[in-house]
């Protein structure tokens, strides 16, 4: 059923006049999979370009807060926990020092991987003579849960090193960009389904670009495909919601009410990227004793953010903005791979590098 709707909508698309080259941004790790997995990129007429964006929370984490929490592990006798693709990220240090969450549990940190942000709960009930720091880095769609623990009330013993970002203001800085790189977004359903389709209003409003909200299924992806043609062909952008089943108006309001008691917004740095205005999230005040950053503030280095870009030869930053492809990385798939990556789009499995290497490579990614 569901291939025999994919089928229609490619042909649809077969069918529209289109330019000879139109370029869909995807901002969303489940998008990108979605597409390399299912060789997306061989179906559709020659032209259209799919191009991974800024999709990826552990590959645009900031590099001092990956250090942070290494620190904390090795230095404080903490139990660290973080979401298990964020232990193989490495940071910019000296090869006799531990690179990576993994390799600070090798030296003696008490590191654990987490699968769910209640299991941090979990963890500090179990030892409350020590104490628990969380590292929670992901999207909004990982923040809600944070922030509703948050509001249950953590233990004493528990602390939140929080690196949260918000999507849309990614896409509206590299529109406001001399160079956007892309002709029309397919908007991250998820994302949307919590926040609401709205956010991404602005891609059409302000900047006249065509929108659309996709799941993660090829028919709603090609649906949304098909919606951003026509919004070009017609000259009338405007968002579109393909994945009603899922994304209604105004996302979850529950989550959307946890997201603000728990949190401020706030400009936010993204690796490879730079500061973002109102892109982070930072917890208010009510929970400042909670906080991991005011309460081990001797860990927190601001220099850094100068030396912990992306590591020496890695390319991730450009891949993160749409502006190359992972294998235009001269690194791809020879001295970074997933055993041993370079960089953390090659870690984690929402980077566009991990994925096209496990969609088969470079040739089956692209083909
Ligand atoms: S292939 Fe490896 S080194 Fe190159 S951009 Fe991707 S993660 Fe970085």
């Amino acid at each position: 059923m569901a291939a025999g709707e994919a089928r229609q909508w490619l042909s649809r698309i077969r069918t529209l006049d289109r330019p000879a080259r139109f370029r869909i941004m995807n901002v969303c790790g489940g998008h990108e999979r979605s597409i390399s997995h299912g060789g997306l990129r061989s179906v559709l007429p020659e032209g259209l370009e799919l191009i991974p964006g800024p999709g990826c929370p552990v590959c645009v984490c900031p590099e001092e807060d990956v250090y942070q929490a290494i620190r904390l592990a090795l230095d404080e006798g903490v139990i660290l926990l973080a979401f298990g693709d964020m232990l193989r990220v490495p940071v910019n240090v000296p090869r006799s020092e531990p690179r990576s969450l993994e390799a600070a549990r090798g030296a003696g940190g008490d590191v654990r991987p987490l699968a769910s942000p209640r299991e941090a709960l979990r963890v500090a009930r179990e030892n409350p003579e020590r104490p628990v720091v969380f590292f929670a880095a992901g999207f909004e769609t990982t923040m809600a849960p944070v922030a509703a623990l948050l509001l249950e009330g953590l233990p004493d013993n528990l602390f939140v090193l929080l690196s949260g970002r918000r999507t849309w203001p990614a896409v509206a800085m590299l529109l406001g960009s001399d160079e956007a790189g892309f002709d029309a977004l397919v908007a991250p359903g998820h994302v949307s389904a919590v926040m609401g389709p709205e956010e991404w209003a602005f891609v059409a409003e302000e900047h006249g670009l065509p929108v659309a909200v996709a799941g993660f299924e090829p028919e709603s992806l090609l649906a949304a495909f098909h919606s951003v043609l026509r919004q070009h062909q017609a000259g009338r952008p405007a968002l579109d919601n393909c994945y009603p089943q899922v994304v209604r108006p105004g996302g979850n309001p529950t989550a959307r009410r946890c997201l603000d008691r728990a949190f401020e917004i706030t400009a936010a740095n993204w690796r490879g990227i730079g500061a973002i205005p109102d892109s982070g999230y930072a917890l208010r005040e009510a929970f400042a004793a909670h906080d991991a950053r005011r309460q081990f503030p001797n860990h927190h280095d601001p220099a850094r953010r100068r030396a912990g870009e992306m590591p020496p030869g890695c390319d991730c930053a450009k891949v993160v903005l749409g502006r190359i492809y992972p294998d235009q990385c001269r690194l791809f798939g020879s001295a970074c791979r997933p055993r041993h990556p370079v960089g953390p789009c090659m870690v984690s499995d929402e980077g566009a590098c991990r994925i096209w290497w496990a969609a088969g490579g470079a040739s089956a990614a692209r083909a």
